[in-house]
């Protein structure tokens, strides 16, 4: 199983999702639907029932060619938080399968701590809502030789007494100097990332079987293919090449020709 998830970020209105689910529609029943690969679109929240409801108006047969995530969530389940929405909140909007925890722009934007994101990835796990844990080095950390240390210390602390044994957590690998920069990580520097990401989880001995790992950082349908090449690389995390429908399925195609390797 290979997984394309969209992360639209603050970005799109109804009219915009429903002109991008009725295109969508359109590219999938031409092209039929490839069972191999997980399709996950993280929208933001205003837009979950919307496109919940779209689903069903725009799909043959109630069919659901995609599953939902957010894009973050509050792990406490209700109290005095200004603004937040809550675990509940999230389970309370049936649809919602995923959850991207500890993006980057979670982590420098609103200071996030690996303490708080493994709040989050508890909360998700105990409520039935499959993580999406992002995890990424600076190009400071980069060009000094650091990845390493930061992926230990992001999945040390973030997985403190997870035991999960859910085959579909995962792990995105998104360097930070990768995101929305047009700059995409090479095949080699990935390839390593996944091996130490594998490498440290069995030293930290969480009990992720099998630890599924994505690759996010301005993937798009010219470097897709390349991208996909990559040996046990288990999909892509997609942010402004996800916006534009055509683009994103063409990037979903390109997961098809890993399957079966
Ligand atoms: C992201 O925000 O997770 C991401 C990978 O963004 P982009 O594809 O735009 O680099």
């Amino acid at each position: 199983m290979k997984y394309c998830i969209a992360n639209w970020k603050m970005n799109m209105l109804k009219a915009d999702a429903h002109s991008y689910f009725t295109k969508l529609k359109c590219l999938i029943n031409k092209d039929k639907q490839f069972n191999e690969i997980k399709m996950i679109i993280c929208p933001p929240y205003t837009l979950v029932d919307f496109i919940y409801g779209g689903f069903e108006y725009l799909l043959d047969e109630g069919t659901f060619y995609a599953q939902l995530g957010v894009q973050d969530f509050n792990p406490n389940k209700d109290g005095a938080y200004t603004g937040e929405i809550s675990i509940n909140m999230i389970l309370d909007s049936s649809s919602i399968e995923w959850a991207i925890i500890g993006h980057s722009e979670r982590r420098s934007l609103f200071k996030e701590s690996n303490e708080f994101i493994n709040l989050k990835v508890r909360a998700a796990l105990d409520n039935g809502i499959r993580p999406i844990l992002c995890v990424g080095e600076t190009l400071k950390e980069r060009e000094t030789d650091k990845t390493e240390e930061v992926l230990y210390y992001q999945l040390k602390h973030s997985l403190l007494d997870v035991s999960c044994t859910d085959k579909d957590f995962l792990i995105a690998y998104e360097p930070i100097w990768a995101i929305g920069t047009g700059r995409n990580a090479d095949n080699d520097t990935i390839e390593s990332a996944n091996s130490m990401i594998k490498s440290i989880l069995k030293n930290l001995k969480y009990k992720i079987e099998k630890p599924k790992i994505i690759y996010g950082g301005s993937v798009n349908n010219n470097n897709a293919k390349n991208l996909s090449k990559i040996c046990n690389l288990d999909g892509f995390l997609i942010g402004g090449a996800s916006l534009d429908a055509d683009q994103f399925y063409a990037i979903y195609n390109t997961l098809k020709l890993t399957i079966g390797d």
